[in-house]
Order: structure tokens, then C-alpha cells, then sequence
């Protein structure tokens, strides 16, 4: 094995372990590049010490690159993005003079979003790394010095690369599809396929490219959206269920009967997914839309336990799907449950096309769902300008604009915070009805949005019409202490005014309370158990019906968090095993 070290004409340079041959092109060589490690460090001591330590351990599968500036750095990531490469982790140093490591990582990110990033800090600029991992959604940090490597910087370095390359890098080929910016039928197919992780690139239906796509696709547009799968295949305004089936995505359970049937597949009935089929049921978790309920919607959860650095909702509910379908529990999406049947000691799941399946336990795990804006004009509008929640999808039509946002508590925080920093709005107006944030929103968010120069926080204001040819244009609001009601323009506006069950389906079949919420153990009351069957009363987290359960927001004094409803939907599979037992 040769070792080639050279400057190239970005001032970069290329340390590498491996031969010339085994290098590749990645285009037509017939050979596949290594992904790339970048490092980037003014000092070129420190510079080439961290190059030395990184080839030892990866020259032979990973290319070595590193760079002395933050702009040769960016030159560089540009040049392998060029070359179609992949760089799968950059690690800049904190300190550097014309750009610092925290604007180099990112405008990196708009280069390689997929990479992982690493800041090499001193010790006195630890409290700045932490910062950082807000702005530049900072995977890690490492202190100088890192000796011995093997303790302080291989570790770190061996948990990024396997997690890059868990991630399924975009080289697939990905979907496309076209439609009318402002159409509720695009947003609701863009929010499903970013939430289901499945690559796709949106194209207005007006732009050249959509234009000529959809010529390409032997359609004149009228009727949109249109997706054009990866084989080539073209849906017309597809059903989210016909969309998943097309990209691989399961919409029908395998059996008609199972040991347990989950319904809802947010946190809670992801948690129970994972522990149901991992201690041995047969276990389907049967989801009306996609995996990862209000928790997929979340930016950064910064208060789940073993993630100090925050983790985003999406990523984190993603990792338990995968997680359960390793324990070979079934994933079935795009599956509305309309009815709950009991018939002796079969609980049987009944979905609104009619079909159903049956199973010996239940557990309920349908969550919550966003209160809708009481505003003149806002049910129209919904999904044409007006969002409830804030997803990547809608936020990346947002750069540039004035947006905003709706609420006060920690949803609407981390929203706005995302919308101003990783969406590119212009500005971000947060209304929020009570006189400031502290009464609702945690301290450390308070904080972080008081920093951010492009959110605003207007107290006392509420929406009280919203307009718009089509699609949102205006929007009103009133001075709640003076009265006074002004219109401005909007086009997005993000919606988090608080959440409350949907439990209406379920009809008699279990005690609700008067809000909607499902009650369970002890709290249901002697007039809730009337028909109660069984000498023992019922477990904690069993609703009026032996045998189904409940977990997560959806019940009645649930703590309305990601991990008390992970918590429960464990806790919840332990006694559907012993409600089993005493069949
Ligand atoms: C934007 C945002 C940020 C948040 N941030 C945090 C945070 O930082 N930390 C924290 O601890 N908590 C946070 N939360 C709260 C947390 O996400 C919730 O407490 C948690 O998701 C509750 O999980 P769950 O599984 O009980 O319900 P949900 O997450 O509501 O999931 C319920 C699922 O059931 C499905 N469903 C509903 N009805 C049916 C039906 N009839 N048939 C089939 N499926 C159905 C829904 O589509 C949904 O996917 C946040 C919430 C939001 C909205």
C-alpha cells in the first residue's frame, strides 16, 4: 500500500493510505470513490496531527482530505459534490481566523447536508461548541488535545461513520414530484413522502423543468399533483396509500390475527411496537398517516434521555421503526382505524374502507392532534399557507420570507427557531396571546429565541382573519388589550395552539373522560366499570375493557411527552402479557 500526499489546486490536501487504483472515479472509472473525511484547522500543526490520527485508522476505506481555511474547506466539498462524492463527516476547528468552524459547518451543510459534523474546540470554548449544536445541528465536539486517540477521537469518529452510513445516502435515485405550489393535495404528498423518508425533488408545476417533466410524463397538467417514481412509473394525484404502496412503504397487515394490534404510531405506539415484538407477540402497529406522530414533527427534542445533544424527532422516531421492524413487528401506514369490535375475548380493529384485523389485545396509542385556528377564513386556507405543525417540507418554501407562527409553548419555539435558522425565513413573527413566553415555554427556548435576531415575539396578539386568493395572502391581527386590528402579509403561517384527542371513533367502546381522553386503571370510576367483567380491577394503563390498553397523550393524565409515552407504550406490553397469561 503506497501513501500519495499532495496539495491540490483548492489548497487542499489529499492525505490517503490507499492506492491510486482503488481510489475510483465514481463516474464511468468503473471503480466507487471512498467517501470522504474533511478536516479543516488554520494551525497546520494541529492540521496535519488530525489528518495523521484519521488516516491511521481510515485512510484505507475513507478518503483523507483537509484543508487549512474554511473557504479552501468549502472549494473542496464542492469539487467532490462535482465529482458526485460523498463526504461522510467534517471536522473543523472552532477557532479560525475569516471564518470561524461554526460558518463553516454551516454553509457546509448547504454542500453535504447528510455529513456529519464534528467542531474541534478548546476547553475554554466549550460552552460555544454547545451552543453550536442549535446553530449548525452540531453532531458532536471534540476537545483538544484528543490523546490517545483511540479514547477521545476514534470512539466519537466510529459512532458518526456507522450512523452516516445506517442513513441510506441520497444516490438513490429519487422521485419527483410536480405540482401547484399552493395546493393542499402537494403539500399533504410533500409532507408524506419527507416524513416517510423517501428522497424525492419538488418541482412547481409552473417552473421549466415541471413543465417539462410533466410533458415527459404524457400529462397537460390539469390534473396535479404528479409523481413520477424512481423506475419511471407516473402517479396522477395519488392516495397517500397508493404512494406508499408504490415506494415500498406496507399498507396492508400480513395476518388476520395477531397477539397484539397498536393503533397509532407515534412515540407510544413505536415504544410498543419495539417491546411487543422484541419479547415475543405477535405485534402489528397500524398508523392512519405516517410514523412518528407529533414527535416527528419536532426539530430538536433536547429532553429525551441519553441524546445531551438534542435529537430531531424525525430521526429519532425513524430509528424506532426501524428499531421495531428489527424485532420483525409489522408497519402498516395509511391505515384510518374508524371501530373498535369486541366479541368475547377477540378485539377486532375495523379500518374506513371496512377491512379489519383482529387480535387477543389492543393498545391505543392515537395521540393528540393540533387544535385548529379559530380565525375567519383559516379552514380554507389549511395546507394552502396555513400549517398545522412544521415540517421540513413546507419550511424549505420559506426562505427569504416574512413568516409566522402561532402559539407559545415549546412547539411553536422550536418551530420558530428552525423556521429563522436551518429555513432561511426572512423574519419570524411569534403571536402569542399571553403577555410573554415564560408561562409556557421552557426556559432554555426563551433563551435561545431572545438571541436569534430574526424572530420577533408579539405578546397580547391573536389571528383573527386570514385571506387570500387561493391561497394564504393576509392576515389580521388584534391587539388584545387595546382592541386595535391590523392586516399584514403573510404567506406561511405556522399553527401551535395545543393539541386535544381524537378519540370519537371508539364511541362506547371504552370510558372516556369528559375531554375526550381515555381513562385507565385508577382512574376510572365504579359507573365506568359496570360492565367490568373480571374479579381483579383493571391494570394501570387497561382501559373499562380487559384486554385493551392505552398509551401515550391519548390518555387522560398522560404527562404529554415524548418519553412518558415511550415509557407507557413499554409498560403497556407488560401487561398485555399479563393479561394473557390469565386467559
Ligand atoms: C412540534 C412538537 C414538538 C414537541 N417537542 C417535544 C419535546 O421537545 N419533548 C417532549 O418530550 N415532547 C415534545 N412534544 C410532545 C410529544 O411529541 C408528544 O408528547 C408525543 O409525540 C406523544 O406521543 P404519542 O405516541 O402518545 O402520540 P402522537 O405523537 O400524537 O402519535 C399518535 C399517532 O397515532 C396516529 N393515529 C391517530 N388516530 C389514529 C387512528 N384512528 N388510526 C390510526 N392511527 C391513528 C396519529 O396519526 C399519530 O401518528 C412535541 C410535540 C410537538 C407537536
Amino acid at each position: 500500500m503506497t501513501e500519495t500526499t499532495g496539495v491540490t489546486r483548492t489548497g487542499v490536501t489529499e492525505t490517503t493510505g490507499a492506492t491510486e487504483a482503488t481510489r475510483g472515479t465514481g463516474s464511468g472509472g468503473g471503480t466507487v470513490a471512498r467517501p470522504v473525511i474533511l478536516t479543516v484547522d488554520d494551525d497546520p500543526g494541529v492540521s496535519r496531527a488530525v489528518a495523521r490520527d484519521l488516516r491511521r485508522r481510515y485512510g484505507e476505506n475513507w478518503r483523507i482530505l483537509r484543508a487549512e481555511s474554511g473557504e479552501d474547506a468549502l472549494e473542496a466539498l464542492r469539487q467532490v459534490r462535482l465529482r458526485g462524492e460523498q463526504v461522510a463527516v467534517m471536522v473543523a476547528d472552532y477557532k479560525m481566523p475569516g471564518m470561524s468552524g461554526i460558518q463553516f459547518l454551516e454553509r457546509a451543510m448547504d454542500v453535504f447536508p447528510f455529513a456529519k459534523r464534528v467542531l474541534l474546540t478548546a476547553y475554554a470554548d466549550t460552552e460555544a461548541a454547545i451552543a453550536a449544536i442549535n446553530v449548525v445541528d452540531l453532531d458532536q465536539y471534540v476537545l483538544k488535545p484528543w490523546d490517545p486517540p483511540e479514547e477521545k477521537l476514534y470512539p466519537v469518529l466510529d459512532d458518526l461513520l456507522s450512523a452516516w452510513k445506517r442513513q441510506e445516502r441520497k444516490v438513490i435515485p429519487a422521485a419527483k414530484l410536480i405540482g401547484h405550489r399552493w395546493s393542499a393535495r402537494s403539500a399533504q404528498l410533500r409532507e408524506f413522502l419527507a416524513r416517510s423518508r423517501v428522497p424525492y425533488v419538488w418541482y412547481a408545476s409552473d417552473s421549466p423543468e415541471g413543465e417539462r417533466l410533466l410533458a415527459a410524463a404524457g400529462t397537460d397538467g390539469r390534473q396535479l399533483p404528479v409523481l413520477i417514481t424512481d423506475q419511471a412509473e407516473v402517479l396522477i394525484d395519488p392516495s397517500p396509500g397508493e404512494l406508499a404502496a408504490k415506494v415500498g412503504l406496507a399498507t396492508i397487515p400480513d395476518r388476520e390475527f395477531y397477539d397484539l394490534v397498536v393503533i397509532g404510531g407515534g412515540p407510544a405506539g413505536l415504544g410498543a411496537g419495539v417491546y411487543g415484538a422484541s419479547e415475543g407477540l405477535k405485534t402489528v402497529v397500524v398508523e392512519k398517516n405516517v410514523f412518528g406522530g407529533q414527535a416527528g414533527q419536532s426539530s430538536r427534542i433536547e429532553n429525551y434521555l441519553g441524546f445531551p445533544d438534542g435529537v430531531s424527532g424525525g430521526d429519532l422516531t425513524h430509528r424506532a421503526r426501524l428499531q421495531a421492524v428489527k424485532f420483525q413487528a409489522e408497519m402498516v401506514l395509511t391505515r384510518h382505524v374508524t371501530r373498535l369490535d369486541l366479541d368475547g375475548l377477540t378485539r377486532t380493529v375495523v379500518f374506513d374502507d371496512g377491512t379489519s384485523v383482529s387480535a387477543r389485545s389492543v393498545i391505543l396509542a392515537t395521540g393528540v392532534i393540533y387544535r385548529q385556528l379559530p380565525a375567519v377564513g383559516c379552514d380554507a386556507l389549511t395546507d394552502r399557507g396555513v400549517y398545522y405543525g412544521a415540517t421540513l417540507s413546507q419550511a424549505t418554501d420559506c426562505a427569504g420570507c416574512d413568516v409566522y407562527v402561532v402559539g407559545g409553548a415549546n412547539s411553536a419555539g422550536q418551530a420558530a427557531v428552525n423556521l429563522a435558522q436551518k429555513a432561511g425565513a426572512k423574519t419570524v413573527t411569534m403571536l402569542v396571546r399571553a403577555p410573554d413566553l415564560t408561562q409556557s415555554m421552557s426556559y432554555y427556548l426563551i433563551e435561545q429565541i431572545s438571541a436569534i435576531d430574526n424572530i420577533i415575539v408579539r405578546p397580547c396578539t391573536e389571528v383573527v382573519e386570514t385571506a387570500g386568493e387561493g391561497h394564504l395572502e393576509r392576515i389580521t391581527l388584534r391587539d388584545m388589550k387595546t382592541g386595535a386590528t391590523e392586516t399584514v402579509d403573510c404567506g406561511q403561517l405556522f399553527v401551535f395552539i395545543g393539541a386535544e384527542p381524537r378519540t370519537d371513533w371508539l364511541g362506547d367502546a371504552v370510558a372516556r373522560d369528559s375531554r375526550g381522553f381515555i381513562l385507565t386503571g385508577p382512574d376510572l370510576a365504579a359507573q365506568h366499570l359496570e360492565g367490568w367483567p373480571l374479579e381483579r380491577p383493571p391494570y394501570h394503563l387497561e382501559t373499562s375493557v380487559p384486554g385493551v390498553f392505552v398509551a401515550g397523550d391519548v390518555r387522560a393524565e398522560s404527562a404529554k411527552r415524548v418519553a412518558s409515552a415511550v415509557g407507557e407504550g413499554a409498560m403497556a406490553v407488560m401487561l398485555v402479557h399479563r393479561y394473557l397469561e390469565q386467559l
